[in-house]
């Protein structure tokens, strides 16, 4: 039935993974079928297992990090494509068609723009349709009844994206119409709730999954959301860097004026990771005592300095000091400062953003 009468070939087709467990379910019900399957994984500068996701030690007893969608793979054992869209996603994020979810996520101009990638890598590896993970109103944007099909229009590849966890709530695609994947054999699936999807994952013996309260996108993410905002905000611009986005992933961000922002370390690892952006910068870290590396983002005047300096002494060791020396550097300088750490007080919350 999988096979290309002309070719003799098994019928293939390519997924968008995640990960997660309804793209490892999609994926499994086809492989189980006799399809070829090949997965695609996005890369959109905001994945939280990017680079910057797996940067901090793990908790004592917690398990390290992991590539999810890869991890994936090896436990399905197909081949996955890694692409990297961040550059083009730009335009995603700051200027959605269809708006943002709860936080600045733009779920559903996000989907089309990656269901319409994964149909171009389709047509240029020889695949005979996409799939994804989807479940019928498991995402209040994008996986509404209204707005499935409304993907796939926009993405340009109406009846040719198949749902496999819940395609027995959808009319049928063309390759179940073709023949080449048992309608009977996918699943129907909807709503919330996970009770279905762990109990096909029993069916197929699959127990180390990632739970769905991890998240995969800093977008969903309130904190991480207000930081981009406070961004676009004090810049008057919605554009972005990619290092712009790292490093919103990183330290304690404060706005004591709308000249300048800090961000503080708050551990080893940050404090390690944050070094690597100190060319270009204002940087300061107290000398001989344990604290952060402070990074300085904006135009700060010299008052705003003195001040980033008193705060780097606040959130270290010498907080309860009457004075602590700072090393500050800058572009082309680098001096020693005795500062008077800025007692709590005496930051109002309205600078942590
Ligand atoms: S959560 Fe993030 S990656 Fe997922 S659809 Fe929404 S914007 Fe895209």
């Amino acid at each position: 039935m999988n096979t290309d009468l002309e070719t003799q070939k098994p019928r293939a087709a390519l997924g968008l993974l995640s990960g997660g467990l309804d793209s490892i379910l999609a994926t499994r019900l086809l492989l189980d079928q006799g399809i070829r399957v090949e997965c695609v994984n996005f890369h959109t500068g905001f994945c939280i297992q990017g680079h910057t996701g797996a940067m901090r030690n793990p908790e004592p007893g917690a398990k390290p990090a992991r590539h999810d969608a890869l991890h994936a793979a090896q436990l399905l054992g197909i081949k996955l494509h890694m692409i990297d869209i961040a550059e083009e996603y730009v335009k995603i994020v700051t200027n959605p068609k269809h708006g943002y979810g709860s936080n600045l996520n733009p779920c559903l101009d996000c989907k089309i723009f990656m269901v319409a990638k994964a149909w171009a890598l389709k047509e240029q590896l020889g695949f005979d349709f996409i799939f994804t993970g989807e479940v019928l109103g498991q995402r209040p944007m994008s996986q509404r009844r209204d707005n499935l099909p409304h993907i796939e229009r926009e993405a340009g590849v109406e009846g040719w994206l198949l749902r496999p966890l819940c395609a027995l709530r959808l009319p049928p695609t063309e390759p179940e119409k073709r023949g080449w994947v048992d309608r009977q054999q996918l699943k129907g699936f909807s709503g919330r709730g996970r009770k279905d999807q762990m109990a096909l994952a029993k069916q197929f013996g699959l127990r180390d999954y990632p739970s769905p309260a991890g998240g995969c996108c800093f977008l969903t993410d309130v904190n991480y959301s207000r930081k981009l905002q406070d961004l676009w905000h004090f810049r008057a611009d919605r554009a972005y860097t990619i290092e712009d986005i790292v490093l919103l992933k990183a330290g304690r961000h404060l706005r004591p004026t709308p000249r300048f922002k800090v961000i503080v370390g708050r551990d080893e690892t940050e404090n390690n990771f944050l070094a690597g952006f100190r060319a270009g910068r204002w940087s300061m870290q107290a000398v001989e005592l344990a604290g952060p590396l402070v990074l300085v983002e904006g135009h700060p005047d010299a008052e705003d300095l003195a001040l980033a300096c008193r705060l780097t002494a606040r959130f270290g060791q010498g907080r309860h000091l009457a004075e602590v020396q700072v090393s500050i550097e800058g572009p082309g300088q680098q001096e020693m400062r005795l500062v008077t750490p800025l007692p709590a007080a005496e930051i109002p919350p309205e600078w942590y953003i």
